[in-house]
């Protein structure tokens, strides 16, 4: 029997289950590249519950123990005397979700003696050593597809809440203000503006799907083009590198995978590159800027606002600098693990493991690294350098 080692974030501090607001989630039975969704039909839960926190365990449980597996969950991910580090070496399937991520290193890898497979519920598998992964022949997989959606709307809100002074128009109401010329002085409106996505891939395209009714001007650069149909329905203008779109735009989103030669991509030269007053928001990965610069650049004024919801480390620490640098819009890593997104990804990682128990072909598009390479979309979207 299997050892299941599953790490999901902590409880809600108000206890659980929470109060949930609404009664129901839809149905998304397919993606907008006619991907199916994951099956709903046996889920250890009630789609629209609570089940990305340890409590919740992603609803794994009553199936792992119909079959007489180990399921161990927890949050304690970090340090030598973590649970985590405590059950690595007995377990042959690692679980963890981006937002709390069990970061597998080479040195744990190497004590993983029994892993074959790492699955990320949600999407980025960028906590796991890919190079390491691949040497050992550890099998990674993702739920490719599961929040695209839930990310691309959460990139559209911070555009808005950026470019019109929402967050702190709204501190100024809960706060007893009225003074608009305050709220209005950083206040503009997208339409006109020039919005360009570094990277084009499932939330990329959805993101500027989702920007074309604003009538802004869309640009984007990827290594792949995109179908001319799809250039031509959206008004989009390709940059074959990503420099000429960095220095034209007035909002900048990035959307591609960290791996080593991506990481720190925005720094201090880059950002004296963009127009003064433009805004960046990043939903993909905290590494794939420079920290600090993007604190000099917010202070200086180059840039007009900064949001996102991803850092590094996670669970950042209380004193890391984004919580606190100006015309800031971050949140906790949130955008993918909406209730909505958690009903598809505990799913696919249902179905995922299911796959793995009955020696049945895990879909291709689910890979990250398979057979000691990188495969399916990882081959797609990650390098090992
Ligand atoms: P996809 O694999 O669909 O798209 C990634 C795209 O990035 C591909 O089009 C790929 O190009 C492109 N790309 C790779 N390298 C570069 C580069 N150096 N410059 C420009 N483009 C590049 O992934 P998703 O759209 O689903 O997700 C993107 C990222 O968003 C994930 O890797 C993850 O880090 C993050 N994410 C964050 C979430 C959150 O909750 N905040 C949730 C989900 C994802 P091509 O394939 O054409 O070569």
């Amino acid at each position: 029997m299997a050892k299941i080692l599953c790490v999901l974030y902590p409880d809600p501090e108000v206890g659980y289950p929470p109060e949930y607001a609404r009664d129901d989630i839809p149905t998304i039975a397919s993606y907008a590249n006619g991907q199916k969704a994951p099956v709903t039909d046996d889920i250890g839960f009630r789609p629209g519950e609570l089940v990305g926190c340890v409590s919740g365990e992603l609803g794994l449980r009553p199936y792992l123990e119909s079959l007489g597996h180990e399921l161990i969950v927890t949050s304690d991910k970090d340090g030598p005397n973590s649970e985590f580090e405590r059950h690595l070496p007995d377990a042959e399937i690692v679980i963890s979700q981006p937002f709390w991520p069990a970061y597998l290193t080479p040195d744990r890898i190497a004590r993983a003696k029994k892993l074959k497979l790492a699955i990320t519920a949600g999407i980025g598998s960028d906590h796991v050593d890919l190079a390491a992964a691949t040497k050992n022949n550890i099998t990674v997989a993702e739920v490719t597809g599961s929040n695209s959606i839930s990310v691309a709307e959460h990139v559209v809100m911070m555009v808005l809440s950026l470019v019109r002074n929402y967050l702190p128009s709204h501190e100024y109401a809960r706060n007893g203000g009225w003074n608009i010329a305050d709220c209005v002085s950083r206040s503009y409106d997208v339409e006109g503006m020039k919005f360009g996505t570094i990277a084009a891939g499932r939330i990329g395209l959805a993101v500027l799907r989702r920007l074309k009714p604003f009538g802004l001007d869309l640009h984007y650069t990827d290594p792949h083009r995109l179908a001319p149909e799809i250039e031509k329905e959206l008004g989009l203008t390709y940059h074959p590198e990503p420099h000429s779109l960095i220095q034209t735009m007035d909002i900048v989103n990035l959307q591609m995978p960290l791996y080593p030669s991506t990481e720190h991509f925005f720094n201090d030269e880059l950002f004296s590159q963009m127009k003064r007053g433009a805004y960046l928001v990043n939903t993909a990965r905290g590494k794939l800027v420079d920290r600090d610069a993007v604190v000099r650049a917010l202070e200086s004024g180059q840039l007009a606002g900064y949001a996102g919801d991803v850092w590094y480390p996670q669970p950042a620490p209380a004193d890391h600098p984004w919580r606190t640098m100006p015309w800031n819009g971050m949140t906790p890593h949130i955008s993918g693990t909406s209730l909505s997104a958690q009903a598809r990804y505990a799913a696919g990682t249902l179905e995922i493991l299911k796959w793995f128990f009955e020696k049945k072909p895990i879909p291709e598009v689910y890979f990250i690294a398979h057979e000691g390479k990188l495969a399916g979309a990882g081959a797609h979207a990650y390098k090992l350098t």
